[in-house]
Order: C-alpha cells, then sequence, then structure tokens
C-alpha cells in the first residue's frame, strides 16, 4: 500500500504485477527492496536506497600499513569421519599444555591458541567441514590454512573430496596432515598420489603442498606438524591492528545456566577491554569478564585470540560478527534496528507459499495458479508427475510446474521455492540436510512422495481447498 501510494498507482495495480512475476502478496505485506526497486521501475520510477543508516556506524575505517602487527594465524582441522579430527585436535592440545598445568582444566570454548617455540597458532575446535562452511555462509571467514586430514590406511574418502572442495572454495591454503601411521597398512604415498589428482601436489614431487606423516593416537609428528603449520603461516604474513576498537567473530554460544548468555568469540582485530560496549549479531552487551582457553580470567586481549565473554544480552549466533562501539547508546540501537529487522523478515518468510496458505489464498481469491518444483528419482516419475498435475485444476485454478528435475532436493531448489513462492514435491527424494535448513529458515514447504497417487491426490485436494495441513 505505502508503495503503491508513493508511485501513485492502486495497490490493486501492485498486487497485480507481484502475481505477474509469480509473488503473491496482500495488501499490508512487506516486500523486500529489491521486489520494490523491480516493481517501481515497472511503473517507470527510479529508486535510490537511503544511505542514513544506523549500520554505518560499523563500516570501519582501512587501517594504516604502519599500526598493523603480525597475528597469529587461525587454523581449522577438516577431513572424513574417523580419520582422526578430534583426536588430532586433542593431541595439538595437549602438546602444549605446559608440565606444570598438565591435569589443570581446560574449557572446552570452541577454539584454543598453542604455542612453541616458532610461534603461536589458534585452532578452531569444531571439527568437520559443515561449521566451516555454516560460518561462512554467514559471512565469516576466520580461517587462514585448512589442514586435512587423511587417514593414511583408508586414503581419501569422499568427505575429504569435499573437505577439499570447501577449502578451495573458501580460497584457503592446505596442508595434509597423514595420519594413523603407527598402523601397518598406512599407505603415505598412495595418498599423496590420491591427492595430486585433487591438484595437492607434494613439496617433494615439485608441487608446493605441504603434507606430514602423523599419529595423532601414538603422538608421533605433532610437534613437527604444528612446526610446519606455523611456519606456513609465517610465509602469508598474517597481520592485523592491535590498536583500535575490537572486532572479530562469534565462534561458539550457549546459555549457561548460571552466567546466562556466553560466547566465545575469536578477536580478530584491535584490542577488548573488560567493560567495552559491543554489538554481535543481532544483541548487544557489555563486557563483563574476559576468559582464556584455560579458564583464567584476563581483562586485555589482542587480535587472533579466542576468548569466551560474558555480557552479552542474549546468545548469538556462531558466525556473527562482534563488534566494540564507542557506546552503550549506539550498541543498543543497532541491536535494536537488527531485531526488527528480523522480525520484519520473518512477516516476510511467513507469506511464503505452503500448500495450507495457498488454500487459503484461493478461498480468499487472491491467487490463481499454484507454483511447484518437481524433483524425482527418474525421469519417469517426473513426466508422469507432470502429465497427471496438468490435469488437474478448474477455471479457477491450475498448476504452474517452475522446474523439474531428477535427483534430491537441493539448497537451490529451496532458494528457487522461496523467491517464487513455490512448494517442492519430492517423489522418491529426499531434501539434504542443508536443504532441509535452508527451507525451515525460510519456510518453504517440501513435500514428499512415494506413490504418484498420494501426491496428485494433495495436490488436488489443495487446489480444490479440502486439504488436511501436514503436522
Ligand atoms: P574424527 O571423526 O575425524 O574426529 O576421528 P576421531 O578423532 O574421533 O578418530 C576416529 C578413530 O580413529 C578413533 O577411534 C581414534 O582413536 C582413532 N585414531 C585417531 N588417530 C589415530 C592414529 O593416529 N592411529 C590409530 N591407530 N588410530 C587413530
Amino acid at each position: 500500500k505505502e508503495l503503491a501510494e508513493k508511485i501513485n498507482v492502486k495497490a490493486t495495480e501492485v498486487i497485480k504485477e507481484l502475481m505477474k512475476k509469480g509473488q503473491m502478496t496482500t495488501i499490508n505485506q512487506m516486500i523486500d527492496h529489491n521486489t520494490a526497486t523491480n516493481i517501481s521501475e515497472t511503473f517507470g520510477y527510479e529508486v535510490e536506497i537511503s544511505k542514513d543508516n544506523i549500520e554505518d556506524l560499523l563500516i570501519q575505517e582501512e587501517d594504516r600499513e604502519e599500526d598493523l602487527q603480525p597475528r597469529a594465524p587461525v587454523i581449522t582441522i577438516m577431513g572424513h569421519v574417523d580419520h582422526g579430527k578430534t583426536r588430532l585436535l586433542d593431541a595439538i592440545r595437549k602438546a602444549n599444555v605446559m608440565e606444570g598445568e598438565a591435569g589443570g582444566i581446560t574449557q572446552h570454548i570452541g577454539a584454543y591458541r598453542v604455542t612453541t617455540d616458532k610461534g603461536t597458532a589458534v585452532f578452531l575446535d569444531t571439527p568437520g567441514h559443515e561449521a566451516f562452511t555454516a560460518m561462512r555462509a554467514r559471512g565469516a571467514q576466520v580461517t587462514d590454512l585448512v589442514i586435512i586430514v587423511v587417514a593414511a590406511n583408508e586414503g581419501v574418502m569422499p568427505q575429504t573430496r569435499e573437505a577439499i572442495d570447501h577449502a578451495k572454495a573458501a580460497g584457503v591454503p592446505i596442508m595434509v596432515a597423514m595420519n594413523k601411521m603407527d598402523l601397518a597398512d598406512a599407505n603415505p604415498d598412495r595418498v599423496k598420489q590420491q591427492l595430486s589428482t585433487l591438484d595437492l601436489i607434494p613439496e617433494g614431487w615439485g608441487g608446493d603442498t605441504v603434507y606430514s606423516e602423523i599419529s595423532a593416537k601414538e603422538n608421533i609428528g605433532i610437534d613437527e606438524l604444528l612446526d610446519l603449520a606455523i611456519l606456513q603461516a609465517e610465509l602469508m604474513e598474517l597481520k592485523a591492528n592491535p590498536s583500535r576498537l575490537a572486532s572479530g567473530v562469534v565462534v561458539e554460544a550457549k546459555l549457561d545456566r548460571g552466567r546466562g548468555p556466553v560466547a566465545t568469540v575469536l578477536v580478530e582485530r584491535g584490542t577488548l577491554n573488560v567493560s567495552d560496549n559491543f554489538v554481535a549479531g543481532k544483541w548487544n552487551g557489555k563486557v563483563r569478564a574476559l576468559f582464556d582457553d584455560q579458564g583464567r580470567k584476563l581483562k586485555v586481549v589482542g587480535p587472533s585470540t579466542p576468548v569466551e565473554i560474558l555480557g552479552f544480552a542474549g546468545v548469538p549466533e556462531a558466525g556473527d560478527t562482534f563488534t566494540v562501539l564507542e557506546d552503550e547508546k549506539m550498541a543498543r540501537e543497532i541491536s535494536a534496528r537488527r531485531q526488527q529487522r528480523e522480525r520484519m523478515a520473518a512477516l516476510m518468510a511467513s507469506a511464503r507459499v505452503s500448500l495450507e496458505s495457498f488454500m487459503e489464498s484461493v478461498e480468499e481469491g487472491q491467487v490463481k495458479e499454484l507454483s511447484l518444483i518437481l524433483k524425482a528419482d527418474v525421469q519417469g516419475s517426473i513426466e508422469a508427475l507432470k502429465e497427471s498435475l496438468g490435469k488437474l485444476g478448474n477455471e479457477e485454478v491450475g498448476v504452474k510446474v517452475l522446474h523439474s528435475a531428477v535427483g534430491g532436493i537441493t539448497e537451490t531448489d529451496v532458494m528457487l521455492a522461496a523467491a517464487s513462492a513455490a512448494v517442492i514435491v519430492g517423489f522418491n527424494v529426499r531434501p539434504t540436510p542443508g536443504a532441509r535448513e535452508v527451507a525451515k529458515h525460510e519456510k518453504v514447504d517440501i513435500r514428499l512422495y512415494s506413490v504418484i497417487y498420494d501426491a496428485i491426490d494433495e495436490i488436488k485436494s489443495a487446489l480444490e481447498g479440502i486439504l488436511e495441513p501436514v503436522q
């Protein structure tokens, strides 16, 4: 309604245009920037997005070269399940606990710092590329170096390849740790051969990938691996400016019964102090206390330091940015703004179509067409579905297939459904965990069937407005 007034057309005209673009909206519904721009252009208006935005306060000045100081690398360990990621993280950690401190309480805070006589490195303590990619999806690229662990007896496995692809997609350098060298059937040459075909050519073979042979279980080669990693990172000349307000990224967060919201933040730039005001994701806060990975209380921390923080107004999410601000009012305002934006996004998402809401819209006379995305195990099923669905509908409502393909339901399918207000129909296929996650977040309706008749029947019911909601 508001947009229609601004561009001097009737609200129904705007709704009609939106429908043409496959988006079903009501007069009071929120639409996003892109859609508003699109629609306005259709009516001959140019749109300028207002820059008057409080988040501009967060845009940080570039650091001056002379303020930059060397910083420790942040390393993530990835690899196939059971190849020894967890064991290696433990071994690295133990190698680093000083004699006197051994037996002291090492806390799991999601990241820890390790110091050898060659230097210092930070290890992210959540093995696996899901965590890595989840953070990246939220815009947090924290890792400087990836160590791919391969069990030398088993060699390269599917998740080894996947991990390598994720690291490459992120543009992060890769090192290889060939683990389980204590086993009689360990075959490091085979690992090197396999990985060479994936462009990870060992230094000894004319390439530039660093390989090391270890046994996480027997504690063999761990110190050498650490030294190699630190050396490799040194070549990258990583730097950060310690003399500015701190910023970084949330690595892990939880609600602690006694202490309230607690999060581990990796400080990337600047120096963090007790009683600094900050915003992290949608929450603001004031640092009440800082602890390192050994549970020691700190007052000040610099770049490349993981630190547990108390003082959040709510529990942030892993991957959220953490930014210190000059005063509390700014932090509060940004937090309030972000929470409001999240509510708006939720409102918009709930306006997406499900079979049930489609039925309601039909009853209200708002929509005429149900958009579908079809995924099935074989092409034959797709053809059969398409043909039967084509026969459904009446003068008032019909079915439109936006996309159909053989294969499981992927995140791309879900994003397409979300963007075009469609329902996904899966026949003898399942959504990937990622797709399921995105569907939940974007409120996209995924319907799974193994009997064509059931699929047809349910969609027919939706069209006729007699659908029973699924639980
Ligand atoms: P993750 O799934 O990659 O985290 O693997 P884990 O660290 O949980 O290790 C999987 C299994 O391999 C466990 O039973 C470990 O004890 C074992 N393991 C890990 N490293 C070694 C090693 O160097 N040698 C041998 N023999 N076993 C290992």
